[in-house]
């Protein structure tokens, strides 16, 4: 007899993990796979940046002290240093504060910290354990799958003895990263660029600030006359460094690649001891997945799009797919969503996708350029002091938004989208600097800070949460009963808080269970069941979803 589960996610990375607990946190059982043997089994040089909207993620599954304390030393300097090596001259300098001086931004309860994999990956598998949802099998691949109306029918194979069983789900979850195995076989196109393929080597590097005078920084980056050529980020701020040339149109060959003078020419004269733990080629792209669902198959994470690390937008993207994938998941599990859920996951988040993916190849081409300048990059006397300053001038503007992008983790929204009711107010610049608030819909709910010292944000998450604001008496009735019959998860909030009326703008506000603005207005509509049919997806269905 084959086994059975509600949703199978494919692959354990950081994006299968945080599924797994996303659902789990909703009460739902899935299984998950992965091929490696355990979670993290080598040093991975990827992610490291989690921005405020992760943080406010990992607040929701309890996990947000662990990923901002973990052991780094919180007083260390977040600079980027520009320079012709670490023994060469300074060209500029983007200071930034140490994690103990900054302070969460007035619109999140968060804020963004910096959490490499190897302590992240495992972090998450942990709370997926403890949370006692989730069948986690290691050492096990997905061989194939077909899908019918009722659900998906998966071989799987264990690496270990090529052994195969057959398990059933109702849906099928694909985190299996940028080659995903799921998306080639449904034959969806991952459309867009190779910018170039880059290669990565993590270097150990004791009190690399003994070895130069630039003092503490979290970033180097190496220039010359044809520019930029090189950079190098603390990952753990104990040691380990990423050290990342600019890539080439040819696939570099790691086994064939002399890292010794390519050091040498970044550390310029100075003899600085390292250890080379891994080098890792990797392919700069920015693709997106054509569909993000077919049938019962979702994609997310790396699978369904992917970014220049320009920006530290990529794992930040999967996490946001997953919090927007969880609920859909659970409506329909639970019975009370409708068919266009699985359209609004994917026209949702694939622009979020198509939007962070677009800053990051800004950002790339920003430090990839040159001008005439960088011909006199390492020139004695005034005209090299003069042509310097305006290169470090220039990097630190046209790089301000790969350092400062609040925009980006707060300010996607859902335009456009089949469950979500506009309210005719015009659409906000979307700038990836800046967080404007705004309760309008599509747009994350706001954080405001409330009497009891709880956020805004904390009320939302397991259903969907109708704001009462302000102390006029605006009856909530109609869609309480509405929600009641029809099984919605419904709670009634009524906040009195004047900042926080003022924020939203209208007393009546309903927010998803993924924290976004679905309606909101000054009474209810009349028809308050057509209201919560439109925002559960009960309204309308796009035929290339259903296919
Ligand atoms: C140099 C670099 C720096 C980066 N820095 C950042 C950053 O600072 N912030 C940020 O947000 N992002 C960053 N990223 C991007 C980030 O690393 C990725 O977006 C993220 O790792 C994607 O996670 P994922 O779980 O979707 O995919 P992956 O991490 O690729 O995980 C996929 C998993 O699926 C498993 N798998 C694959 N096929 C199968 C199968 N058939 N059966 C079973 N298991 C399977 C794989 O073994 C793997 O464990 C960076 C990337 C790079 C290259």
């Amino acid at each position: 007899m084959r086994a059975e589960t509600p949703v199978l996610i494919v692959g354990g990375g950081p994006v299968g993990l945080a599924a797994a607990l996303d659902l789990s946190w909703r009460g739902i059982d899935s299984v998950l796979i992965e091929q490696d043997p355990c979670t993290s089994p080598v040093l991975l040089a990827k992610a490291g940046t989690l921005n405020a909207r992760s943080l406010e993620f990992f607040r929701r599954w309890g996990l947000s002290d662990a990923v901002a304390h973990w052991g780094a030393p919180e007083d260390y300097p977040r600079d980027t240093v520009y320079c012709t090596s670490l023994g060469g001259r300074l060209v500029g300098r983007d200071k930034a504060p140490s994690q103990r001086e900054r302070r969460p931004p007035d619109c999140s309860p968060e804020m963004l910290q910096k959490c490499p994999q190897h302590v992240l990956d495992p972090l998450l598998a942990d709370a997926v354990v403890r949370g006692g949802r989730t069948d986690i099998r290691y050492s096990t691949r997905l061989a194939g799958f077909a899908q019918d109306a009722d659900g998906v029918t998966v071989e799987l194979v264990d690496v270990r003895s090529g052994e195969t069983s057959a398990l059933r789900a109702q849906y099928l979850v694909a985190c299996d990263g940028a080659a995903s195995v799921v998306r080639r076989s449904l034959g969806i196109p991952f459309e867009g660029p190779t910018l170039d393929y880059s290669v990565s080597a993590l270097l150990r590097i004791d009190a690399l600030e003994q070895h130069h005078t630039f003092g503490l920084a979290e970033r180097f980056m190496f220039m010359g006359e044809g520019g930029t050529w090189a950079n190098m980020t603390s990952v753990d701020f104990l040691g380990l460094w990423r050290f990342t040339m600019v890539g080439s149109e040819e696939r570099l060959d790691p086994r064939k690649l002399d890292l010794a003078p390519i050091l040498a020419r970044a550390f310029g004269d100075k003899p600085i001891p390292y250890e080379v733990l891994r080098v890792v080629p990797w392919r700069r792209s920015q693709c997106t997945a054509a569909q993000y669902v077919q049938g019962r198959v979702l994609l997310a994470g790396d699978a369904a799009h992917t970014t220049s690390p320009t920006g530290g937008h990529g794992l930040n993207t999967g996490l946001g797919d997953v919090v927007g994938m969880g609920w859909v998941l659970q409506a329909l599990l639970e019975g009370w969503g409708g068919p266009s859920l699985l359209q609004a996951y994917a026209d949702e988040r694939r622009a979020v996708a198509l939007r962070n993916g677009a800053s990051s190849t800004r950002n790339y081409k920003a430090w990839v350029r040159s001008d005439a300048d960088y011909q006199l990059i390492d020139a004695n006397g005034p005209d090299g002091d003069a042509a310097r300053a305006r290169i470090g001038a220039q990097l630190s503007a046209m790089l301000y938004p790969e350092w400062n992008s609040l925009g980006i983790a707060m300010g996607y929204r859902y335009e456009g989208s089949p469950i979500v009711v506009p309210d005719g107010s015009p659409e906000p610049p979307d700038e990836p600097s800046e967080c404007v608030q705004t309760a309008r819909p599509g747009h994350r709910a706001p954080h405001a800070w409330l009497a009891d010292g709880r956020s805004t944000i904390d009320l939302f998450g397991r259903g969907f949460v109708l704001l009462h604001l302000g102390d006029a008496v605006v009856p909530t009735d109609a869609l309480q009963d509405a929600a009641r019959e029809a099984g919605v998860p419904l709670a009634v909030e009524h906040l009195r808080e004047p900042q926080v009326r003022q924020l939203y703008e209208r007393p009546l506000v309903l927010v998803r269970p993924d924290g976004h603005v679905c309606w909101r207005g000054d009474t209810l509509p009349h028809d308050a069941v057509a209201l919560l049919d439109t925002v559960t997806g009960h309204a309308r269905v796009d035929a290339e979803v259903a296919a």
